[in-house]
């Protein structure tokens, strides 16, 4: 449907708000507190190319809610970036970290440009420059960046050290998602897909459903959809029937190897083409008969166009925002369990608080421990939104947000205003 595929992700964040708001019976003063962002930051900013021209950019850095905690979210680098976005992906950011019941609020920033058609040393220039501008807002006690789309660890690198500079001594909590040299964390690699299959163990208990032979759907291979397909397949002996990544999509019903998949990916560009498998349609791929599918690369790709004809037991969503507000009620109607975004891809924030933690302690945590620390954050937050799904006879996307918003809520009234 039109309106599905040109809902703006700002007016769907508060779509979903609004529902948990009236299920909650909140109160307008609070509601009025939540809907809007605290601080919103917009810099415009001179970059010198490599062929001597100077261009001026534009980036962005929202706090949408700090009751819980300092702001902490990504920071996205695409030309589409806009203050609209940047708002909802930080409202998501105060969502999820409630969901889970880390102490952040959201934030979330970003800078409108093309990284493709930026050489190292360009984006390296933009980098520190954003980094400078939004250094009134950002520190590890108030706001901390992360990777998100086109930036990485060595984004972050980047902006420690141009804000350990300024202040004269090395201040690795101000960004997480970095390098292990500089203070990152073990496991935060595998952390998103880490945590989105412990949800799926969970769901499948539930379900009364084994995981063992499961047959599991991925779209998209990359970080979130590769590695969540790796788990299941070691960790659970599961069958990966298919996945698609942004050239196509593959089927093989009596199960693939995801890491001889990967492998394939890596020398050919695309899973498309793999030989122990048939190539069919990314909208077939959606529709096939499964245990688990897993969304794992774009937003607004289960609509109310396509909810009646999903095939799948669980949906866990890997990716932010794959399902349109108006199909939950069909997936639900049709007794689909979906494991909401807010929920099932917060693992890489959760290990993002454990790098953060570490930095602080500057004590530095084996992988076994941040995996186990993991579990349980990612097992107890699945309970509560289970139970909060029975205690208000809803779906799991309206629970998680009914807990989110209720945490919220109590932090505004429990800290009242000032002055
Ligand atoms: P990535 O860039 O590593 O992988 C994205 C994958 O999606 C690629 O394999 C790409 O080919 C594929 N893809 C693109 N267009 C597609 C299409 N039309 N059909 C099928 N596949 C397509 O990104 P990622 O880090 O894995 O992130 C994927 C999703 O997970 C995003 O929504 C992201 O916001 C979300 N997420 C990621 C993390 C994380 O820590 N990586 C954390 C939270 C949420």
């Amino acid at each position: 449907m039109q309106s599905d595929q040109t809902m703006n992700p700002f007016q769907m964040a508060l779509a979903n708000f609004e529902i948990a708001a009236d299920t909650l019976g909140l109160d307008n003063n609070i509601r009025e507190r939540i809907r809007l962002p605290e601080r919103e930051l917009i810099v415009n900013f001179p970059v010198k190319l490599r062929d001597g021209r100077i261009k001026v950019f534009t980036g962005y850095r929202v706090q949408h809610n700090t009751a819980r905690g300092p702001a902490k979210g990504g920071l996205r680098y695409h030309p589409n970036v806009n203050l609209d976005e940047v708002r909802a992906l930080a409202s998501w950011m105060t969502w999820k970290n409630a969901v889970v019941g880390i102490p952040f609020g959201g934030g979330k920033g970003g800078v409108t440009c093309n990284p493709k058609e930026m050489t190292t040393e360009e984006l390296q220039n933009l980098t520190r420059r954003f980094a400078q501008e939004i250094s009134i807002m950002i520190g590890p006690e108030r706001d901390i960046p992360a990777p998100d789309v086109y930036t990485n660890a060595q984004t972050m690198a980047w902006i420690m050290d141009t804000y350990s500079m300024a202040r004269g001594y090395c201040v690795p909590g101000v960004v997480t998602g970095k390098p292990l040299s500089i203070g990152g964390s073990a496991g935060r690699n595998e952390a998103t897909a880490r945590g989105c299959v412990y949800t799926i163990a969970e769901a499948a208990k539930v379900k009364k459903m084994p995981l063992k032979n499961a047959r599991i759907v991925v779209q998209g291979f990359g970080n979130a959809g590769s590695i969540a397909a790796k788990l299941l397949f070691d960790d659970h002996q599961s069958r990966i029937i298919a996945i698609s990544d942004s050239r196509g999509a593959i089927f093989n019903s009596k199960g693939m190897n995801p890491h001889s998949v990967l492998l394939y990916k890596s020398q050919h560009g695309s899973v498309k083409g793999y030989p122990e498998a048939e190539e069919i349609s990314p909208e077939e791929l959606l529709t096939l008969e499964c245990e688990v599918l897993i969304p794992a690369a774009l937003e607004n790709v289960i609509t109310t166009e396509n909810a009646g004809r999903l095939n799948a037991k669980i949906i866990a969503e890997a990716a932010n925002g794959p399902t349109v507000p108006e199909a939950d009620a069909i997936l639900d109607e049709r007794g689909i369990m979906v494991l909401p975004d807010i929920l099932a891809n917060a693992g890489g924030v959760t290990v993002s608080y454990f790098e953060w933690v570490q930095d602080n302690y500057s004590f530095f945590w084996k992988e076994h421990d941040i995996n186990e620390r993991l579990r349980e954050v990612m097992v107890s937050a699945f309970k509560a939104v289970l139970e909060t799904a029975k205690k208000y006879d809803v779906h799991m996307r309206r629970a998680a947000y009914v807990l989110a918003v209720d945490r919220v809520a109590e932090a505004i009234r429990v800290r009242g205003i000032y002055p």
